[in-house]
């Protein structure tokens, strides 16, 4: 319906930056834990909501209980990217895209083959000693049981950012400055809910915005196109 305009104005903008958020991931079959779903079997497994078990607080306090949540709920590497992932990957590669901004810590878009990635939460696949700054692959979560402790008996932890911690500050600058250089700016998969995912929409100054989500979100009136559906078959569907 709407895809011959998002690919003419992709085709035509000297500048394209993609936004993306946990609806990405979930079209590959990885669950939002920030979902209905997510947080019932949260509340009904350890009686806490995602948001406490995935907090700084939380992890200082019960890290048994943390690793326990986290291994099942974010730990996930039995998936692979969707058609987005690969059409984002493409357009990268033939110098259509200059980055892929998500607030996603799978790392699919690394696997499709993207490789300006500005990851704003981190990553599971990036893990580091507590204690001693060693970093550590994503096997050493995986292959072990309970809390990682690194060789010099400090913990290892994942190097994704948890609530009441602050977002890497290079990171998100660097996110900023490609929104506010940014001619055409593609936000998908996000609801715009949470902050800083609305604030870093303040920064484009370029000609088109367009939001892919399936529902409604508080910017889509801003927005020069719309499109509410699935974010994997709306990129299919452009044949990029
Ligand atoms: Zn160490």
């Amino acid at each position: 319906m709407n895809y011959a305009q998002l690919k003419d104005w992709i085709e035509a903008s000297p500048r394209t930056v993609f936004f993306g958020g946990a609806g990405v991931s979930t079209e590959s079959g990885i669950p939002d834990f920030r979902s209905e779903n997510g947080i019932f079997k949260a509340l009904e497994k350890y009686g806490r909501s995602p948001e406490t078990l995935l907090s700084r607080t939380f992890f200082d306090l019960r890290p048994d209980v943390f690793f326990e949540y986290y291994r099942e709920n974010l730990l996930i590497t039995d998936v692979q990217p969707n058609q987005a992932h690969l059409a984002l990957a493409k357009l990268e590669a033939r110098g259509k895209l200059s980055a892929v901004i998500t607030q996603n810590i799978d790392g699919l878009h690394q696997k499709a083959g993207s490789r300006h990635v500005l990851e704003l939460h981190g990553s599971i696949r990036r893990n580091y000693c507590m204690k001693c700054g060693k970093r550590y692959g994503i096997e050493k979560l995986q292959q072990t049981e309970g809390i990682p402790r690194c060789e010099c008996g400090g913990i290892i932890r994942p190097d994704v950012v948890l609530y009441e911690e602050n977002l890497p500050m290079g990171v998100f600058e660097e996110a900023e400055s490609e929104v506010r250089q940014a001619d055409l700016l593609i936000v998908g998969g996000t609801s715009l809910a949470v902050y800083p995912a609305a604030g870093l929409l303040n920064y484009f100054r370029g000609s088109h915005l367009v939001l892919i989500n399936k529902s409604e979100t508080p910017y889509d009136s801003m927005a020069d196109l719309v499109i509410h559906d699935p974010i994997g078959q709306v990129f299919a569907g452009m044949n990029i």
